[in-house]
């Protein structure tokens, strides 16, 4: 009786800790990966958050109701086992178990619709369909389990550079972008939109006094594109900082980002870029090229991709440049600088005496864009002359200017998709593979 109540209260174990357990009884919990019946002797390759435990069953040394409980067993059930720890110089891992006790928690039907073990490989489209699923396949779960030390160094990053972390509404009565591009939504009656970028906010906390603000959210575009790096609704990385020179310190910022992130990416995520096979093709950038848009237009136009002084890069156009900058510099990245005011929206700074440029920039990965950034005009005056300039009146947006006319410093700051930069580090097809559960045009579920 004693015994089988210490067997009740026994603590479970992960797999990672099965190696320091020899000779001991334990609990393990998980789903079987793989069931091999080979008549006398039965084996269960079980999977846990941590890895995987082989569970062996020879019909001499385990019970008949244990051995006969697992008769029909499907591939992703869920099992609780008890049993003894032994060592196995055959096992994975060096140890089995040897269990006295099989629970099966749930019983999963079989087959799956998708294919979890890499042999099969299925339409991006059905994966997303059963995406809980297609997590157990080890290529896919250690996307997301980088996504998350991804996203942690980057807080960690805002945090020690003196950033304050800040929430802002989603729900919003209109932004200060186009209105193109908004999710209208029914709020009580009137209209509401979702916010398609964090700006007026983060401006506004830049002036309340916090001076260096970032923001990890939610961001939604209601842009009809059908390609590999546009989703209706991403996770987007803001911060804005005061008082500053020039754009070149918001660039410096993000230089510094993308270092931090990838330095402790490679020095941290082993296992993660083992699995994604991408443990040799990190690039730490130390120094990001800045170059200047006419320059570079002066380039794409000596190489068959004309483009006039008022034009936004092209995707082809930022290919190219992707492909230069490795060439020239052995870089994989690029600070494009100085956009033409037509593709900027009236916010952005124009340089001293020159109407048609901006303070701006986008940062270029492997030639695709993964951020835009820019020194925002906040002197009063000059913001009323630029809205108008493209057809708006700075008055009718009130919150917007209320900001700038109870002290504001020079400011600046910048916007960078993570679902862009997964992709990116990567190195994946889609934008779709990098998000969990993506949003587009096409796709409203799971
Ligand atoms: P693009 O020109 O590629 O459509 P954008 O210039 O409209 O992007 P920004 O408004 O500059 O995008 O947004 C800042 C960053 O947010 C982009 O550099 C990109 O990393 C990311 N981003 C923008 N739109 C999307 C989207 N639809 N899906 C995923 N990420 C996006
Ligand atoms: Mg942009």
């Amino acid at each position: 009786m004693d015994k089988m109540e210490k067997k009740e209260t026994l603590k479970r174990i992960h797999a990672v800790d099965l190696l320091n357990c020899a000779d001991q009884v334990v609990k393990v919990s998980g789903w079987v990966e793989n069931y091999r019946d080979l008549k006398k002797i039965r084996f269960i390759q079980l999977k846990d958050r941590t890895g995987f435990i082989q569970v062996t069953l020879p019909q001499t040394e385990v019970s008949k109701e244990v051995f006969d409980s697992i008769q029909d067993l499907t591939k992703e059930s869920v099992l609780e086992i008890d049993g003894l720890v032994k060592k196995s110089p055959q096992a994975r891992l060096g140890v089995e178990l040897i269990p006295s006790k099989i629970q099966i928690v749930s019983k999963a039907k079989a087959p799956t619709p998708i294919d979890m073990s890499g042999k099969i490989v299925s339409d991006l489209s059905v994966r997303l369909d059963y995406r809980f699923l297609d997590l157990r396949n080890p290529k896919s779960i250690n996307l997301f389990k980088l996504r998350s030390r991804v996203l942690g160094f980057v807080v960690d990053f805002f945090e020690n550079s003196g950033f304050i972390g800040i929430n802002t509404p989603k729900l919003t009565s209109a932004g200060v972008e186009s209105g193109a591009e908004l999710f209208k939504v029914d709020y009580f009656g009137k209209p509401a939109y979702l916010a398609q970028s964090p700006q007026i906010y983060k401006q506004m906390m830049v002036c309340s006094g916090l001076e260096k603000v970032y923001e990890i959210g939610p961001v939604f575009r209601a842009e009809k594109s059908h390609t590999v790096r546009h989703l209706t609704e991403f996770t987007g990385i803001d911060f804005e900082q005061g008082f500053i020179e020039s754009e070149q310190e918001v660039m410096d910022t993000v230089e510094g980002l993308m270092h931090f992130i990838l330095k402790h990416v490679q020095e941290e995520c082993a296992e993660q870029l083992i699995a994604l096979g991408l443990d040799q093709k990190i690039e730490v950038p130390e120094k990001i090229p800045r170059m200047d848009m006419v320059e570079v237009k002066k380039l794409l136009a000596e190489n068959g991709l004309k483009l006039t002084a008022e034009d936004d890069l092209t995707p082809e156009a930022e290919k190219w440049l992707g492909d230069y900058v490795l060439k020239k510099f052995n870089s994989e990245f690029v600070f494009v600088t100085n956009y033409p005011w037509a593709v900027r929206p009236f916010y952005h700074m124009k340089p001293n005496g020159d109407s048609k440029g901006t303070k701006s920039f986008d940062l270029i990965w492997k030639g695709l864009e993964i951020a835009t950034g820019a020194q925002r005009e906040h002197r009063y005056d000059l913001l009323k002359a630029q809205a108008k300039e493209k057809g708006l009146n700075l008055d009718e947006m009130k919150d917007y200017s209320l900001i700038f006319q109870y002290g504001v410093p020079a400011h600046g700051g910048c916007g960078l998709g993570l679902d862009r930069i997964m992709e990116q580090l990567c190195n994946l097809d889609n934008i779709r593979e990098a998000i969990l559960l993506p949003r587009d045009p096409e796709r409203l579920t799971p």
